[in-house]
């Protein structure tokens, strides 16, 4: 038999709970799940925060940088009072405030050598990060631990989210995407700008889907990347199909 909530729980996550997709079982899920955060800046924020308001249990934030005045724009889990602090300290000390019985585990330095440590525990990995080396190499890591990974992106009004459900077998992966080799212009904030509200709407679909990934539920993005312009709210999805020979998770 599963642990009973709390009467404390029972209120913080009634809404979830009333929802008949999700109920009391659901939030089981969420509160037992672990999950794997790469970035906690502009896509990071928004993931972070609805995580841990929805209960998922245990969160792994990852990041080497500190909180910079240029960050406070978009990256809406740090507070001015926060401008020095490693991100991945400042996003903790708001999600404390959030919910309290959501433990989360502070990770201040490039995810590097522990990446393969750190996403064997997760439940569902999220890429919030912002260059193609990093991007890869979480891939790599989600492929041979076969975890899902949901991933986004967004520079200038333009964003973009993809679910690799590596668990299956006929899943593509990040790179049959974006094989590394291609000459994808690297397009990073510093140089391009970005739009504030596109990554909190990309962050909190990557979010969205990560919880349905745990519990299970509805119909997940997955091998479809969504393609949004937000300056013309265009949107458009592509299906995605498994490259054969795919250097990552071909055979
Ligand atoms: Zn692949």
């Amino acid at each position: 038999m599963t642990q009973p909530f709390t009467e404390e729980q029972v209120q913080r996550y009634a809404r979830h709970i009333i929802l008949p997709n999700i109920g009391g079982a659901g939030q089981r899920k969420l509160l037992d799940a672990s999950v794997l955060v790469i970035g906690a800046g502009g896509l990071g924020s928004p993931i972070a925060l609805y995580l841990a308001a929805s209960g998922v249990g245990h969160i792994t934030l990852c990041d080497h940088d500190t909180v910079d005045l240029t960050n406070l724009q978009r990256q809406i889990v740090h507070y001015t009072e926060s401008i020095g602090l490693p991100k991945v300290e400042s996003a903790r000390l708001t999600l404390a405030r959030i919910n309290p019985e959501v433990q989360v585990e502070a990770i201040a330095s490039k995810v590097g050598g522990r990446l393969d440590e750190l996403v064997s525990a997760a439940d569902v990995v999220l890429d919030a990060t912002d260059n193609f080396a990093t991007r890869h190499a979480i891939n790599r890591a989600c492929v041979r631990h076969r975890k899902p990974l949901v991933s986004g992106a967004g520079v200038r009004f333009d964003g973009q989210i993809a679910v690799f459900d590596l668990r299956r077998d006929d899943s593509p992966c990040y790179h049959c995407l974006f094989p590394e080799e291609g000459d994808l212009e690297e397009m990073r904030c510093a140089v391009m700008g970005v739009f504030a509200p596109l990554v909190g709407i990309i962050g909190s679909m990557q979010a969205g889907e990560a919880l349905k990934l745990i519990m299970g539920i509805g119909e997940p993005l997955q091998a479809r990347l969504l393609l949004m312009d937000v300056l013309n709210m265009q949107i458009r999805t592509v299906k995605l199909s498994k490259d054969p020979s795919c250097k990552v998770c071909g055979n």
